[in-house]
Protein backbone atom coordinates (compact mmCIF):
# COMPACT_ATOMS: atom_id res chain seq x y z
CA UNK A 1 0.00 0.00 0.00
CA UNK A 2 1.71 3.47 -0.72
CA UNK A 3 0.32 7.14 -0.41
CA UNK A 4 1.99 10.08 -0.78
CA UNK A 5 2.65 9.85 2.53
CA UNK A 6 3.12 6.83 3.66
CA UNK A 7 3.73 3.26 2.88
CA UNK A 8 3.29 -0.23 4.42
CA UNK A 9 4.38 -3.78 3.76
CA UNK A 10 2.00 -5.98 4.95
CA UNK A 11 3.91 -9.14 4.56
CA UNK A 12 7.36 -7.81 6.17
CA UNK A 13 4.93 -6.05 8.57
CA UNK A 14 6.99 -1.91 8.02
CA UNK A 15 5.63 0.62 7.11
CA UNK A 16 7.35 3.85 5.84
CA UNK A 17 6.75 7.57 6.63
CA UNK A 18 7.19 10.45 3.93
CA UNK A 19 9.57 12.78 5.96
CA UNK A 20 7.93 15.96 4.74
CA UNK A 21 5.59 14.93 7.42
CA UNK A 22 7.49 16.01 9.80
CA UNK A 23 7.00 19.76 8.70
CA UNK A 24 3.14 19.16 9.53
CA UNK A 25 0.90 19.09 12.51
CA UNK A 26 1.87 15.82 15.31
CA UNK A 27 -1.94 15.03 14.50
CA UNK A 28 -0.89 14.64 10.42
CA UNK A 29 1.20 12.35 11.62
CA UNK A 30 -0.54 10.33 13.94
CA UNK A 31 -3.21 10.04 11.01
CA UNK A 32 -0.73 8.84 9.04
CA UNK A 33 1.09 6.23 11.20
CA UNK A 34 -2.29 4.84 12.32
CA UNK A 35 -3.53 4.55 8.33
CA UNK A 36 -0.04 2.53 7.46
CA UNK A 37 -0.37 0.05 11.19
CA UNK A 38 -4.64 -0.67 10.18
CA UNK A 39 -3.15 -1.43 7.14
CA UNK A 40 -1.60 -4.66 8.87
CA UNK A 41 -5.41 -5.58 10.32
CA UNK A 42 -6.85 -4.62 6.51
CA UNK A 43 -5.24 -4.51 3.48
CA UNK A 44 -8.17 -2.53 1.78
CA UNK A 45 -9.92 0.83 2.07
CA UNK A 46 -13.10 -0.76 2.60
CA UNK A 47 -16.29 -0.48 5.45
CA UNK A 48 -13.68 -2.61 7.46
CA UNK A 49 -10.79 -0.27 7.49
CA UNK A 50 -12.95 3.13 8.28
CA UNK A 51 -14.51 0.59 11.30
CA UNK A 52 -10.73 0.39 12.78
CA UNK A 53 -9.98 4.08 11.95
CA UNK A 54 -13.08 5.26 13.30
CA UNK A 55 -11.48 2.90 16.41
CA UNK A 56 -8.04 4.18 16.74
CA UNK A 57 -8.42 7.59 15.12
CA UNK A 58 -12.29 8.84 15.22
CA UNK A 59 -10.87 12.20 14.09
CA UNK A 60 -9.75 11.09 11.02
CA UNK A 61 -11.53 12.58 8.32
CA UNK A 62 -10.98 15.64 9.47
CA UNK A 63 -7.16 15.39 9.47
CA UNK A 64 -7.29 13.67 6.09
CA UNK A 65 -8.85 16.60 4.69
CA UNK A 66 -6.39 18.85 6.20
CA UNK A 67 -3.50 16.59 4.79
CA UNK A 68 -4.84 16.22 1.54
CA UNK A 69 -5.35 20.47 1.46
CA UNK A 70 -1.58 20.65 2.67
CA UNK A 71 -0.47 18.45 -0.72
CA UNK A 72 -2.14 20.40 -2.84
CA UNK A 73 -0.34 23.18 -1.47
CA UNK A 74 3.20 22.02 -1.07
CA UNK A 75 2.56 20.41 -4.85
CA UNK A 76 2.40 24.53 -6.05
CA UNK A 77 5.13 25.30 -4.31
ZN1 LIG B 1 -3.89 3.17 2.69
Amino acid sequence: MRTKWGTCNIDRKRIWINLQLAKKTPECLAYVVTHELVHLLERNHNEQFQKYMDTFFPEWRVVKEKLNQQMLDYMSE
